[in-house]
């Protein structure tokens, strides 16, 4: 292909006349399909959060050498039926399901650790060095009740430990919670509880269940059915009625085996050790059945108390899931990760004004006037974009007057003019931002020119 067929191709955005993301009042006409509820546009003046966020995730990830996974959005349903438990809030009323043209019953994900699991079976990551540690993010699906910061497509990072029994793996996960929520602004406390595990927590439902059938008449219709097939659940109803009763209920600490006991002494020794702010909380179970041992929950270190209110405010939350490969059918692999809501942290991010640092900006802005110059400039900016020089463009700005304004709000050192006149004189203007002077220069020496300004 020629060369000029090539730039034939890369034909140039037409100029707009809107201004597209600094409409403020939505436009009139009632036709325009609506958003559907639950569900949210992450608009470009909230990119810069997303973005920030994004990059503290990735480079504590790295640093604390987590391997990224993406697994589907879309699963088939009895991943997470078998997984988190028919009794919880989750299976019974908040999975998006639906049954696809092949007649197969499909869920989109309510969450990613399952799908994690079924990943490290598949792909028998059994056979790679132990343990193997992933990190993942990406949107979720609950159809639970919308209400004010939470939406039926929300987004989560997560960490996962695959095939660490040690309670040292419990606590580098917390260490990581923390050390994202330090570089997000964020300071947060911990609320932490033992599920025990197969051979103690039977007795402890046991007991459970007599308690919860003592005071059966003051719980809820979900309860009442919970109390016969899984009466941990009680233990995360939300009924007023139900949480009351709750205080009074047994506690496993009560119950776990000696096992279970030293590994909950021993983590909580390493977060004294690694300074995390921690409260114990006998009565979190969190809403999904594939926890054993340690389960938390991550808050803000200001929430006056982590009470049942605070609860549903918790950025995220996590433990360990020593059987969940198990179930899946792959073999014994003790295991434990945590999940972050991204819209969570953001919320909270805002509410604390946080300052977000700015990424590099751009020092050089390319203003074209012209046909010719345009198709020039396409090249021009990416050899020097690849060249290192942090520059900027605006293809849909005809004038000069508007793209220097462009340039100013860039608050870049240098503009670069290219106009017709200067594409047949193999020249380039190039014009001081702070003092107004231009210079006419070899547009063959630009790159040089460029980089002696600016220092590089
Ligand atoms: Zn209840
Ligand atoms: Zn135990």
């Amino acid at each position: 292909m020629s060369k000029r067929r090539q730039f034939r191709k890369l034909s140039l955005p037409k100029p707009k006349r809107v201004k597209p993301f600094e409409v403020s009042a939505p436009q009139s006409g009632a036709s325009a399909p609506q958003l559907i509820r639950g569900m949210k546009d992450i608009l470009p003046a909230d990119q810069i959060y997303w973005d920030f966020t994004r990059n503290v995730a990735r480079a504590i990830a790295d640093a604390y050498r987590f391997e990224r996974i993406d697994t589907p959005i879309i699963e088939d349903i009895k991943l997470f039926n078998r997984t988190i438990g028919r009794q919880t809030d989750i299976i019974e009323k908040e999975m998006f399901t639906f049954i696809d043209k092949g007649g197969e019953t499909l869920a989109l994900r309510p969450e990613a650790t399952a799908s994690i699991a079924r990943a490290y079976i598949n792909h028998g990551m059994l056979n790679l060095p132990q343990p193997v540690k992933l990190w993942y993010m990406g949107p979720m699906f609950r159809h639970n009740r919308p209400q004010a910061g939470r939406y039926r497509q929300f987004h989560q990072i997560g960490f996962e430990i695959l095939n660490e029994a040690k309670p040292v793996a419990d606590a580098e996960l917390i260490a990581v919670t923390s050390a994202i929520c330090q570089d997000l602004g964020l300071s947060v406390v911990f609320a932490i509880n033992t599920l025990g595990d197969a051979v103690c927590r039977q007795a402890y439902l046991n007991e459970l269940a007599a308690y919860y059938r003592s005071v059966r008449s003051h719980l809820c219709e979900t309860c009442k059915r919970r109390l016969v097939k899984n009466p941990l659940r009680l233990l995360d109803c939300k009924e007023p009625s139900c949480a009351k009763l709750k205080t009074s209920a047994p506690q496993i600490a009560d119950f776990i085996c000696e096992d279970c006991k030293n590994h909950f002494m021993k983590l909580l020794e390493y977060l004294d050790e690694v300074g995390a702010a921690y409260v114990l909380d006998p009565s979190l179970v969190r809403g999904l059945d594939y926890y054993t041992r340690t389960v938390f929950e991550i808050f803000l270190k200001d929430s006056d108390k982590v009470d049942e209110l605070s609860r549903q405010n918790a950025l995220g939350g996590g433990g360990r899931y020593d059987n969940l490969v198990e179930i899946l059918g792959g073999r014994a692999t003790p295991a434990c990760g945590f999940a972050f809501g991204i819209e969570r942290l953001i919320s909270k991010m805002r509410d604390r004004n946080v300052i977000i640092p700015t990424t590099e900006s751009a020092k050089v802005f390319l203003a074209v006037l012209g046909e010719s110059a345009k198709r020039r400039a396409l090249k021009l900016f990416e050899d020097l974009r690849r060249a290192g020089i942090r520059i900027a463009i605006n293809f849909s700005k005809e004038t000069l007057k508007s793209q220097l304004e462009v340039a100013n709000k860039l608050m870049v050192d240098y503009t670069l003019i290219l106009g017709q006149k200067e594409v047949l004189d193999e020249t380039i203007i190039i014009r001081d931002m702070s003092t107004g002077v231009q210079e006419i220069v070899d547009y063959k020496k630009i790159l040089i020119i460029l980089k002696k300004k600016l220092g590089l």
